[in-house]
């Protein structure tokens, strides 16, 4: 075992939480159809990722149990020892993605939302050539729209000169964008990064139609602007497990 692994706490299953978990589960499921019919949009096509991070794997498999199919880690190792405890879901990398982890990535993970890089997409293309030859592994490119100092992720006209580069990476699936909004106050003040991610979007497809039109944005304060804003994959974890110690 890793010397920073969770200790594997005995399975203690609690049946008001487990409740709890399902409930919250339900309420942001309704909140995104709302979202969904508001925008004209069909809430099957969005994809609800569960997000983990600092919850104990009994708390995460009542996820599980409730539907959370996809789950999300923002920290490799992290999410490397709990999709070896919970191998039958979808396991999302949502946070940065230093080299030299890229390769635990690439054997843990389902989907990478953090491609922030070219250097880190070629690294990526390599591992995913090598460890998984037969399955393109799934990605998202990571954009800095609200030009956030603190954020990592692409800028979007250096993105929009790249790409038909990053496109030739093998080994990868290009999904679509990712972007991890501003902490606002206030939802509607992430609105227009929304905006921003999906008009990139559309504009990367009319140059290049090989990257696809998943958009990742959206988290427990701002995901229902995110859906209507035409977000594909919302991440949430407060809403969900509640609110993080710390
Ligand atoms: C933690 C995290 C989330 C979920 O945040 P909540 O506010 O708990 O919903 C989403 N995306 C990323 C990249 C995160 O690190």
């Amino acid at each position: 075992m890793d010397a920073g692994s969770p200790p594997r706490a005995a399975f203690r299953y609690d049946p008001a939480d487990a409740a709890a978990i399902a409930l919250a589960r339900a309420r942001v499921l309704e909140r995104i159809d709302l979202a969904a019919r508001r925008a004209g949009r069909d809430a099957t096509d969005v994809t609800l990722v569960a997000v983990t991070k600092t919850v104990p794997v009994e708390r995460i498999r009542a996820a599980l149990a409730a539907g959370c199919a996809d789950l999300g880690e923002n920290r490799v190792q992290e999410l490397v020892a709990k999709a070896g405890e919970i191998p039958e879901a979808r396991w999302h990398l949502i946070g940065p993605l230093q080299s030299n982890k890229a390769r635990r990535a690439v054997e843990a993970a389902d989907v990478i939302h953090s491609v922030d890089s070219v250097d880190l997409a070629q690294r990526l293309a390599r591992l995913a050539s090598e460890l998984r030859p037969d399955r393109a592994l799934p990605v998202l490119l990571q954009v800095n729209v609200a030009a956030d100092p603190a954020k990592a992720g692409f800028e979007p006209e250096d993105l929009v000169r790249n790409l038909p580069g990053i496109l030739e990476f093998p080994g990868l699936r290009f999904d679509g964008l990712m972007t991890i909004g501003r902490l606002v106050e206030d939802p509607e003040e992430a609105r227009p990064a929304f905006v921003a991610l999906r008009t990139l979007s559309e504009r990367l497809r009319s140059i290049d139609g090989r990257i696809g039109s998943a958009l990742s944005m959206g988290m427990s304060d701002d995901y229902a602007e995110a859906v209507e804003e035409g977000a594909t994959i919302v991440r949430v974890g407060r809403a969900i497990f509640g609110a993080r110690p710390g």
